[in-house]
């Protein structure tokens, strides 16, 4: 279908431009309708943005976001906005221990779910028994989990025997960093899914992708798919209340710079501004339940530290950082080649740790400065030319046992009004993968309601090597992508 052909008479007014607005905005128009895309702020990417830092007067990502070869429809969403080859792709993964020394670990040739095996053996970081822990742990999580299993990851892992060094440099570091909480508040079934994606079903789906220009440039390509098709995206377009019209069969979206007729409405919103507007929607048998399944949810911080060296430091992309406070350095400077600086720019991630998002500005600047120094001995030659502390309070949701009663799905209870965002029920924790997920999902919803059906959900990759063969837990997805091993 060409730009300007519309299948549809219908418009859809969708809140939010975060991955989830933008990702449904855009499968929307590519199906035919007219979209007006309303977003509070004065750009796209929520918060997977990047914008100019005053202190520093260096535009930042809003913390460095990674995604996975898994995450089907977040690079469904890319290709679709033309953006896809801006990811740099990655198969290794790089631990440094203090001190120094490194413990490399990435596929081999051998097939999943062993291709990892052979750099994980020669892994300086883990002793014999972490080794033999780790290994019987995955062995273990080749089973199935129920997804209503109630146990959480930390008891899981007492349960199964779990080394304290396996512990500390996988399970919390890796794991639990990648899911943003603390281990006995993971349900099993996240972490089981997680482990089976980045490091069993294969290579091609554990690999690890980052954008080489900042977010908000990344995702200026939804704008322009948008505006190039006819639709509309509206910024400082605060929703602040919503009518819907039984004979018009139409929504009045009212915001903080005008009013937007339409025939559907999404709410594309984070868990506590979807809280905000219920108030102001109709009353709707059905909404105080959604009231209900928004208060289960709890935010977990993420804090980065952003950090201008006059030199390089270290000619890693980026590390896993063992027994201290920081947990991921990415090497900016060489991961935005577009920076063209003299000097580095090193951004440094800590995960889930509400200790550090307590500190002042000074603290977290001067602990991270004294952690890399052990890590990369070139810092102490270095001379610091600037610095930035980002805390992100509001980062990520938690994924505790029983969360998934509280995550809804895309129909609610008004009519022609759908919910998205990366806390609706997606079965995955909160990411961008998640974020574009219920995107797609509202859109089908919504392709349903106008009475044209068709499949927008990207499938999950298949598994390949031996996982072939071992049973994964139910999928919600149609036909599974071929993955190459
Ligand atoms: C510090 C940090 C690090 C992260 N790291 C990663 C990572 O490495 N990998 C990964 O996959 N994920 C990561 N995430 C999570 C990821 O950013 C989110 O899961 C995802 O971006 C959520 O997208 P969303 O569209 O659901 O919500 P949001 O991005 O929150 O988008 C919601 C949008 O709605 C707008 N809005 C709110 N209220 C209104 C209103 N009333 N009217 C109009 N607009 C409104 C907001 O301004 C925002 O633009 C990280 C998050 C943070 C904060």
């Amino acid at each position: 279908m060409s730009h300007s052909q519309q299948q549809f008479e219908n418009t859809v007014t969708v809140i939010g431009g975060g991955v989830a607005g933008m990702s449904a905005a855009c499968a929307l128009v590519e199906a035919g309708f007219r979209v007006q895309l309303a977003e509070r702020r004065g750009y796209l990417g929520g918060r997977a943005s990047s914008y100019l830092h005053p202190g520093v007067n260096e535009v930042i990502d809003n913390c460095q976001h990674v995604l996975f070869g898994c995450c089907t429809n977040l690079i469904a969403f890319y290709r679709r906005i033309g953006v896809a080859e801006r990811i740099h792709w990655t198969r290794e993964m790089t631990m440094i221990e203090p001190g120094g020394r490194h413990s490399p670990l990435g596929p081999s040739w051998l097939p999943a779910p062993l291709h990892g095996l052979p750099k994980l053996l020669s892994a300086h970081a883990f002793t014999l028994a972490d080794k033999l822990a780790l290994a019987r742990a995955f062995r273990a999580l080749l089973r199935p989990v129920p997804s209503d299993a109630t146990e959480n990851l930390g008891a899981w892992l007492r349960r199964n025997g779990q080394t304290q060094g396996a512990i500390e440099r996988f399970w919390r570091l890796v794991i639990a960093s990648a899911l943003n909480a603390d281990l006995d508040t993971i349900a099993l079934p996240y972490a089981a899914k997680v482990i089976r994606e980045l490091f069993m079903n294969s290579a091609q789906a554990g690999s690890m992708g980052m954008s080489t220009v900042p977010l908000s440039e990344l995702y200026a390509g939804a704008e322009e798919f948008l505006r190039q098709r006819g639709s509309q995206v509206l910024f400082n377009a605060n929703a602040e209340s919503a009518q819907w019209n039984e004979q018009t069969r139409q929504w009045k979206l009212i915001t903080r710079t005008g009013e937007l007729l339409s025939d559907f409405l999404v709410l594309a919103l984070p868990f506590e501004a979807t809280a905000k507007l219920l108030p102001h929607l109709p009353p709707a048998p059905g909404a105080d339940a959604l009231t209900s399944q928004i208060q289960k949810h709890e935010h977990w911080p993420i804090c980065s530290v952003h950090l201008w060296f006059d030199r390089q430091i270290t000619d890693l992309d980026h590390a896993v950082l063992l027994d201290r406070e920081i947990h991921w350095m990415y090497n900016k400077s060489r991961l935005q080649p577009g920076r063209k600086l003299k000097g580095s720019y090193l951004e440094l991630v800590v995960s889930a740790s509400r200790p550090f998002a307590a500190l002042s500005r000074e603290q977290a600047i001067a602990q991270s400065l004294s952690e890399l120094t052990e890590f990369f001995p070139l810092v102490k030659e270095a001379k610091l030319e600037k610095a930035a502390f980002v805390k992100e309070v509001r980062a990520t949701f938690g994924v505790p046992p029983g969360i998934d009663a509280a995550r809804p799905h895309a129909a609610s209870p008004w009519p022609n009004l759908f919910l998205a965002g990366d806390w609706t029920a997606t079965a995955w924790p909160s990411t961008m993968e998640s974020a574009a997920r219920s995107g797609h999902l509202a859109a089908e919803a919504i392709c349903t309601a106008a009475g044209e059906p068709r499949n927008i959900l990207a499938p999950d990759l298949a598994p390949s090597g031996l996982m072939r063969l071992v049973k994964t837990a139910s999928s919600r997805n149609p036909a599974p992508q071929k993955a190459d091993s």
